[in-house]
């Protein structure tokens, strides 16, 4: 395996070590782009250490063919996914360079860099999936020498996980993207237990994130709306419990104004419609047994259901 040398950047050096503190939960893959004799991992490491030649620019590891320089620890962010200073990629990804200097064994810093990479998967628990090139982020072309071959790549990753081939999924399938990617487009966590949360909320049941529960998901997810459980309280009973009198009103308020009546203790309706916030209380939604719509205070303290 390839020896990893941690050359840190001083933190003094604030366009090559930013700092702003990460939880890593992707691994953005690059190529140097520079053909030139020696332009291996210990000249990319001078490179940043002598200013990048006054450019804001910094990743975390640049791999060759016989070893790894680490520049910057990994629980802080790099500039290197062009996706902007709040960037995903700039924010949330480790940035792993790998070496196309012609004096070197191009196709051996990639199986470097494959080593690395299934070595910080592990590490940060990423899945194979946020393994993704520096295009995924900003669209430019890089690494120029593995986007027509990345599911090559992707497999060289010695004992990735592999997840079960699909064999039912739906016919409207989405394949262009992941569940990670949309969310992430959407601004919304994409994080495996924020996952779980949405996959119950759209009926997926005992959800551990297979590639076919998150096609599933995603299908789901871009149809729109889960189908909201039926609350508990629909179509029960409220009564008041308070012993004084109970007021309910004709509209979702709590103002004198809207009282319609006064409940005695143990007087109610028949039948909740709804539960809606009203100011910074809740309210049921009820009907009486004409049908007529009134509003009442849902609070466990004067009302009760059954
Ligand atoms: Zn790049």
């Amino acid at each position: 395996m390839p020896k990893i040398i941690q050359d840190f950047i001083p933190k003094s050096q604030t366009n090559q070590r930013p700092g702003h503190s990460m939880k890593p939960k992707f691994l953005t893959v690059h190529g140097t782009a520079n053909e030139k004799k020696g332009a291996d991992a210990e000249m990319h490491s001078r490179y940043l250490h002598n200013g990048a030649g006054g450019r804001v620019v910094v990743w975390h590891y640049t791999v060759d063919d016989k070893e790894i320089y680490q520049h910057i620890p990994t629980n802080e962010n790099g500039w290197h996914a062009g996706d902007g200073e709040r960037g995903t990629g700039n924010r949330q990804s480790i940035g792993i360079e790998i070496c196309e200097n012609s004096d070197g064994d191009f196709n051996k810093a990639v199986k470097n860099a494959q080593w690395l990479i299934k070595k910080l998967m592990k590490e940060h628990n990423i899945p194979i999936e946020r393994v993704v090139p520096h295009k995924h982020w900003s669209g430019k072309n890089c690494p120029r020498l593995l986007l027509n071959m990345w599911s090559t790549f992707i497999d060289g990753i010695e004992g990735k996980t592999v997840e079960a081939p699909d064999q039912e999924v739906e016919s409207e399938t989405v394949t262009n993207g992941s569940i990670v990617d949309y969310l992430n487009s959407i601004g919304k966590d994409s994080s495996f237990s924020a996952r779980k949360r949405y996959a119950a909320d759209y009926g997926i049941k005992g959800y551990k994130g297979t590639a076919k529960q998150n096609t599933t998901l995603l299908n789901k997810m871009r149809k729109g709306k889960p189908s909201k459980p039926k609350a508990s309280y629909i179509g029960k009973r409220v009564e008041s419990k308070h012993n004084g009198q109970l007021r309910f009103y004709n509209k979702p308020s709590w103002s004198d104004k809207h009282v319609a009546g006064y409940l005695k203790k143990g007087y109610g309706f028949p039948t909740i419609v709804d539960k809606v916030k009203v100011g910074k209380g809740y309210q049921y939604k009820v009907k009486n047994s004409k049908g007529h719509i009134y509003y009442v205070t849902a609070s466990k303290k004067y009302v009760k259901v059954e």
